[in-house]
């Protein structure tokens, strides 16, 4: 068996560890520019500078919350789930990062701290879901014939709306705070309740502009399973979530250059 990405001979995949470890020590030498509360079952957009910090704080309790990304001066250039995952795992967190899509194909942001255990579940579900992807209304048409607008993807297009991006801009999420895995035996999605407590946090580092949107999940912290019509609406089980948009001082930024992307000769030419 050979690993994607060998966490102990990383090659060209190696980074500078200890940058990120610093900024994630050293909390005495930010300012903090934005904190915002996003309600529950809504969704919230901003624009973030590189080398910028973000925290995504669990400020009452457990919340799923799902996180797109895309370059700010150009949204063909987003987040890729598919390609972190086999770079990073299936789940995230400290000193993983998050990969653009082709031909782009940077770090679009480093995780540097994370305040949810990495321990597997005795299921084996690990936290931080790079596997699965948004809750959408097309889902719930298609498997109970309903008409149902309180969703991820919902949440997430209104969000970017003010942007100038649509729905077709919503792309494969990063479920923040989410307990996930495969069955043992066919290999499908599971999910558990969040594990987040009051001031769980997960904390990334910009590397390019950005533009962030995140939904809170109107399911909430996923501890119910259904919706809607038999009463089984898990209201009581949705939270706010914060996000805190730090400044680093300059010092802490010395040696730090953004991610360029590969330069690749031609895919149109053999
Ligand atoms: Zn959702």
């Amino acid at each position: 068996m050979r690993l994607y990405r060998d966490p102990d001979n990383p090659g060209r995949l190696a980074f500078d560890e200890g940058f990120y470890r610093r900024i994630a020590a050293e909390t005495g030498r930010r300012r903090q520019v934005l904190h915002h509360v996003v309600p529950i079952r809504s969704g919230y957009a901003w624009p973030l500078r590189a080398g910028q910090v973000v925290r995504l704080v669990a400020v009452e309790g457990p919340q799923v919350c799902d996180l797109n990304l895309w370059n700010l001066d150009n949204p063909r250039e987003r987040f890729w789930a598919a390609r972190s995952r086999q770079i990073q795992g299936a789940h995230v967190t400290a000193l993983d990062r998050l990969w653009s899509c082709l031909p782009y194909l940077r770090p679009m942001i480093t995780f540097t701290n994370d305040t949810i255990s990495t321990e597997p579940t005795a299921a084996g579900g690990r936290c931080h879901d790079l596997l699965g992807t948004r809750c959408d209304p097309y889902l719930y048409k298609l498997l109970d014939d309903r008409d149902f607008d309180v969703t991820c993807h919902n949440n997430l297009t209104r969000a970017i709306a003010p942007f100038h991006l649509t729905e077709l801009d919503v792309h494969d999420v990063l479920n923040v705070f989410q307990v996930t895995g495969l069955d043992p035996v066919h290999e499908i999605y599971f999910m558990e309740p969040s594990p987040a407590r009051k001031g769980d946090f997960l904390e990334f580092f910009a590397e390019i502009d950005l533009l962030c949107a995140i939904s809170t999940c109107p399911s909430g912290d996923l501890s119910q399973w259904g919706w809607g019509e038999d009463g089984s609406d898990p209201l009581a089980a949705c939270r706010p979530i914060g996000v805190e948009v730090y400044e680093l001082d300059g010092e802490l930024l010395e040696g730090w250059r953004r991610p360029e992307s590969p330069r690749v000769k031609s895919v149109y030419s053999a």
